[in-house]
């Protein structure tokens, strides 16, 4: 079995972890790195100008671009801390499989680990996920299994169920489990929010997460409340998930919803809801909106929850004063959703944009 989550804060670490910035400040721009592995983390900060200003947002909004790791996502860490983790532990061993069920970024994370490690490397996906996905993961030399996105998470067809059984049928086979993972929250506790802080210099008012596993706001929720209580935590889940508290916000009637990587329809045992100060709910048409946004004006090469967390931003950072300072987590980039929310026909298929605006922008690129 993986590790359970049984970290609690305060809970001291035998070992820390080789991410851990503190301990290998600039590395990625002094050294040469050794692998990819290596080149996770560390990633830029980068002051939302335009949209705070146009959203008439006082304070300063800044970006957290996730989508600078080498896989192209914030779950790379993760990918990495529970490989090693496992490593240590001794559970992982050469020639081995990993098996992970996940909306995909967890999946290239691992993937990209267990090339450079050469593990072989099992995901389990719903169909909802985008092809580009796939077709990083096959690069990778990922084995991907595509299962129905209406399955409940606990039924013998959903993307958790087929991975355990996979798991029982093929030999030397680990589900590191990202879901109950200790290094899952841990990997942000420990790397991701001492980034944040440090950026920041420590002057910080509000901090913006999207949650899916749960593992990043945890992680970062977890270390502001010891190291600086004053910031706010904000969680943000999308309209037909029912992580956010409290339950009334939740329309559990809603349908599935396009954005990826966000939500789900059971609360994953390391997501800890006690360290987020607020829930956000948001829509498909706001996050796809902003994230075309932060694309287009501030050059961000963003995925559809990186929109998500702007699109809470601009709801929930107003009652901030000149001064104060809000970060939102941009998870992962533009190109998971090539021809998804950054294609105007599928914007306007999925009635999330007017033809009109597609037709003058065709009129253009021709
Ligand atoms: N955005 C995207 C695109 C993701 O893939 C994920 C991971 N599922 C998240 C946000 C949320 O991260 P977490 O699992 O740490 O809550």
């Amino acid at each position: 079995t993986p590790p359970q989550c049984t970290w609690k804060a305060g809970a001291k670490q035998e070992t820390p972890h080789r991410c851990i910035p503190v301990y290998q400040p600039d590395r990625k721009s002094t050294s040469i790195l050794p692998t990819a592995v290596e080149a996770v983390g560390d990633t830029p900060m980068i002051r939302l100008d335009k949209i705070a200003k146009s959203e008439g947002l006082e304070c300063e909004l800044l970006a957290k671009c996730e989508y600078f790791n080498p896989g192209g996502s914030v779950k790379d860490r993760i990918g990495v801390r529970m490989i090693e983790e496992a490593e240590k532990d001794g559970l992982l061993k050469p020639g081995d499989t990993i098996i992970e069920p996940t909306s995909g970024n967890t999946g290239i994370g691992l993937a990209l680990t267990a090339a450079v490690k050469g593990y072989r490397c099992i995901v389990v996906m719903p169909e909802k996920m985008s092809n580009e996905k796939v077709y990083v993961l096959k690069a990778l030399g990922a084995e991907i299994v595509r299962t129905p996105t209406t399955a409940a998470y606990n039924s013998a067809e959903s993307h958790i169920g087929v991975a355990w059984r996979l798991k029982k049928e093929i030999p030397n086979s680990h589900i590191l489990d990202q879901y109950r993972h200790r290094g899952n929250p841990l990997a942000h506790y420990d790397c991701t929010a001492e980034e944040i802080i440090r950026q920041c210099n420590g002057q910080l008012d509000m901090v913006i997460i999207g949650a899916g596993t749960g593992g990043t706001v945890t992680g970062i929720g977890r270390k502001m409340k010891e190291k600086m209580p004053n910031v706010e935590v904000i969680g943000v889940d999308p309209i037909g998930s029912i992580l956010a508290e409290p339950e009334e916000l939740n329309d559990t009637t809603a349908s599935t919803y396009q954005v990826e990587g966000i939500g789900y329809d059971f609360i994953p045992t390391v997501l800890d809801r006690s360290v987020v100060d607020k829930w956000c709910k948001t829509g498909d048409e706001e996050s796809f909106k902003y994230a075309r946004q932060l694309i287009r004006e501030e050059g961000l090469l963003c995925g559809g929850s990186s929109g998500t967390a702007v699109a809470a931003a601009v709801k929930v950072a107003k009652k901030l004063k000149k001064g104060q300072r809000c970060v939102v987590i941009l998870p992962d980039s533009i190109r998971n959703y090539m021809t998804k929310f950054v294609s105007d026909d599928w914007m306007v298929d999925h009635g999330f944009m007017e033809s009109a605006v597609a037709e003058e922008d065709k009129w253009w690129w021709n």
